[in-house]
This record gives C-alpha cells, sequence and structure tokens, in this order.
C-alpha cells in the first residue's frame, strides 16, 4: 500500500498534484510519501509487536537524512555499512545504541570511528575481520560487541546479485567456523560477542526462505546453549519484498507470524534490518517525455532521466510501474508498445522494455513506481549528469529534502594539476 494514487485523472501523492510537483521543481525528481515511509515502519512494528524488537532500518535502502530522521524521531534504529552510513546515521540523531554495523570489507579508520562512538555492535564477517576489531579494541583501551554474520547457505529464490545467505557469496561465516570461533572466544579478549546475524538476501517475497534459515539458526543456538555459550542478540537481517509488478509478497503481519515462533524459541532480543520494505513503494522518480523515436523494429520513448538517476533496471532488469501523471486525454488511453530509455550511451540505461503503456507524447510527464529503495542512493553523476532533486510530501506540503546539483557540484572536487594549467 502507499500514497501515490489516481484522483480525477491525476496522480497524487498524498493531498499534492505530482505534476505541480514535477513543474515546480523540475524533473527528473524523487518524491517521497512521509506517510507512506512511517506507515510502512509501524506496520513492520506492529507485526512484531508481541517480540518488540529493535527495527534497524537499512541506510543503504535510501540515505537521506530526512529519511533517516522521520525514521529515527519513531524509534527505528540503523543498520549501517560504511564510515559515511555512520557518519549519516549520527547526523540523524540516531541513538549510538540501535546502531548496527555489517560489510565484509570494514577499513581500520571505519572500525575505529564505530568503537569510538559505542555503536551496539558490528556484524562480522570473517574471521580476520574478527580478529582486527578485537586488535583494534584492544587498542583503544575498549571491549566491542560483535554478531557473528552467519551464513546458513539457503536459497532466498530471488534475484542472483541480491542473493546473499549461500556458501557461494561473500557474506557470512559458515556455521562450523562460527562454532570454533565461539568455543574459543575468550582469546578475543576485547570483544564481545553478543549475538549472531543472518540477511539472506534482498526482495524475498515468500517466508519460506527466512523459515529455513532462522530454524538452522534456532538449532545453533540450542547447540551453543548446551556448550555454556549465551548470547543476547539475534539479528535476522533485512530482505523483504514489495510489490513492483504482480508480485504477491507476503505480509509483514504474515510473516511475523511464520517466524515469531522460532524467534521466542531462542529467547533473544531479535533485530530486523529492512530496507526496501520501508522506503521502496514510499518513493517515485518523475521524468518529462523527450523524443518519440521510431525504428523500423521499435519505439522508443525517450526521457529525460535515466541509469543514472535509477539503475535498478540495467543491473537487475529490474521491473518498474511506469504511470502517465495525467490520464485523461484520449491519447493517454491508446495503449502503444514501447520501450522508455533514458539518454545515457548505454544500451541497458531503460526503464521499460516492450511494455505497453497509453501512448505519450513529448513534454507529457511520466512517474516510475517503486524508486524509494535503491533509487536515489545507487545514483551517479555518470555522463556528467547532476543528480535530481529529492522532496518530501506531508499531507498537502511539500519539503525539498535535496537540492538538484548543478555542474559546480559535479566537479566540486576535481584538480587540474598545475602542469595542464602551463604554471
Ligand atoms: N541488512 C544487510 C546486511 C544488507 O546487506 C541489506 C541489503 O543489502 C539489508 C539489510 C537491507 O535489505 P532490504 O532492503 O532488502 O531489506
Amino acid at each position: 500500500m502507499h500514497e501515490f494514487k489516481s484522483r480525477r485523472n491525476y496522480l497524487y501523492c498524498e493531498d499534492i498534484r505530482v505534476l505541480d510537483l514535477a513543474q515546480r521543481f523540475g524533473t527528473p525528481l524523487y518524491i517521497y510519501s512521509y506517510k507512506t515511509l512511517i506507515d510502512h515502519y509501524l506496520k513492520l512494528k506492529a507485526a512484531f509487536k508481541k517480540i518488540r524488537p529493535l527495527i534497524c532500518y537499512s541506510v543503504k535502502a535510501n540515505s537521506n537524512l530526512a529519511i533517516l530522521k522521520a525514521l529515527v524521531d519513531k524509534g527505528a534504529g540503523l543498520d549501517i555499512v560504511s564510515g559515511g552510513e555512520l557518519f549519516m546515521a549520527l547526523k540523524s540523531g540516531c541513538p549510538v545504541n540501535k546502531i548496527v554495523y555489517a560489510s565484509v570489507g570494514k577499513t581500520n579508520r571505519e572500525i575505529e570511528e564505530a568503537i569510538r562512538r559505542r555503536i551496539l555492535f558490528f556484524n562480522v564477517e570473517s574471521v580476520a575481520e574478527l580478529e582486527n576489531i578485537n586488535r583494534l579494541s584492544k587498542r583503544l583501551n575498549r571491549v566491542t560487541q560483535a554478531a557473528i554474520r552467519i551464513n546458513p547457505d539457503v536459497e532466498p529464490r530471488t534475484h542472483k546479485y541480491i542473493t546473499t545467505g549461500k556458501l557461494t557469496n561473500k557474506f557470512g561465516i559458515d556455521f562450523k567456523s562460527a562454532y570454533q570461533i565461539l568455543l574459543l572466544r575468550r582469546a578475543l579478549t576485547n570483544i564481545k560477542i553478543a549475538g549472531l546475524h543472518i540477511h539472506i538476501g534482498s526482495q524475498i517475497t515468500e517466508s519460506q526462505p527466512y523459515v529455513a534459515a532462522i530454524s538452522k539458526m534456532v538449532d545453533f543456538i540450542e547447540r551453543l546453549k548446551k556448550k555454556g555459550i549465551k548470547l543476547e542478540y539475534l539479528n535476522i537481517g533485512g530482505g523483504l519484498g514489495i510489490i513492483y509488478d504482480r508480485e504477491t509478497p507476503q505480509t509483514a503481519a504474515r510473516f511475523a507470524q511464520r517466524v515469531s515462533p522460532l524467534l521466542k524459541k531462542t529467547g533473544l532480543k531479535i533485530i530486523l534490518e529492512p530496507g526496501r520494505f520501508i522506503v521502496g513503494n514510499a518513493g517515485i522518480l518523475v521524468a518529462r517525455v523527450l523524443y518519440i523515436k521510431s525504428t523500423f523494429k521499435k519505439k522508443f520513448v525517450i526521457v529525460d532521466s535515466g541509469m543514472n538517476d535509477l539503475i535498478r533496471p540495467a543491473l537487475y532488469d529490474a521491473y518498474h510501474k511506469i504511470l502517465p501523471l495525467r490520464a485523461t486525454s484520449h491519447r493517454l488511453q491508446a495503449k502503444e508498445k514501447v520501450d522508455i530509455v533514458g539518454p545515457i550511451c548505454e544500451s541497458a540505461d531503460f526503464f521499460a522494455k516492450n511494455r505497453s503503456l497509453p501512448k505519450l507524447q513529448e513534454g507529457d510527464y511520466i512517474a516510475i513506481m517503486g524508486a524509494g529503495a535503491y533509487g536515489f542512493s545507487m545514483s551517479s553523476n555518470y555522463n556528467s549528469r547532476p543528480r535530481p532533486a529529492e522532496v518530501m510530501v506531508v499531507k498537502d506540503k511539500v519539503f525539498l529534502i535535496r537540492k538538484k546539483e548543478n555542474y559546480q557540484d559535479i566537479i566540486r572536487n576535481e584538480i587540474i594539476p598545475s602542469f595542464l594549467l602551463g604554471l
């Protein structure tokens, strides 16, 4: 469910006509619905109310400070994967004891900063990293909390690029090695292993893979208990799928119903790290049609936004629903098959292929739906294109939450060496 709805033939975000926003702020433009964002967070919280997990929103899905602050103000913690995301998390006002930090490649500088800030724990992805965190903690005279990220080797039935819990993926530590680490944990003088972590993939639409992974964790935790190894946390990661096309993902309530009995068995404090579920359908990308081009084989609708703004179709062949902002005229009711493409010099620069859409013409605006997660956060300046503005709608009010970049922003950090300037 989301707050982008058609009213009197116009697409609205909450109580504002999207066309008015496109004309006021220019295109391309990211638009977020505050209500949708918060509703999704609260929906998950309500579904798990008996377990009362800490919900750490996954910053990578959309790291705009306004999005982070909106969620943090409602009690969310944050899941981070870099020093930059730690910086963002702190800027958003997130309490440090609600920050968890994953990533297979944390640098010393990033680790030290997180130790100094006393985050809740690191999700540790390898033995080498564990030893490194121990060494750095010792140097800083701290005892740091860690959760071992387990690779449970389950098939999440999603795109191969967003599968993370198979032994062929780079993430986490297998059960056998994790067991050895836990048996020898006392050798790690400056780390307290406080929990276990899994994250099996993204855009997972069924509960079965979670049930499979969590069942393995329940057995493992039992085994550890028998060895006198007590833990405090079980972090079950993110990955909950949303509706982009015709998916019928489990609802939050159904998901909670399926996994809660298993989670309860562990007796541990539960952490969730959803990203897409919270922000995916809370955002759209709006673009304007520049040209219509017909070849012998195809019709292309060329828009003013490209894969630098939203890379998911190029990267994952991802489907995004496309809606005209105005559906009144006759012309918009006749459908035709087109490719919606951007201006970038790559054949992967498309938003839709062979899609049956209402007939579009130059100057029309379209909404690329479900662009809130892994949209702006994966954007780039490729082809020296300034990144778009982002706005947040709250009922009938709109707030600019990121200015559109200009050409100066693109070259801000570039330096022409003096020899090229003839100096
Ligand atoms: N947690 C970890 C460790 C991740 O790597 C990711 C995404 O890659 C997430 C959480 C969030 O995943 P999603 O946005 O699918 O919920």
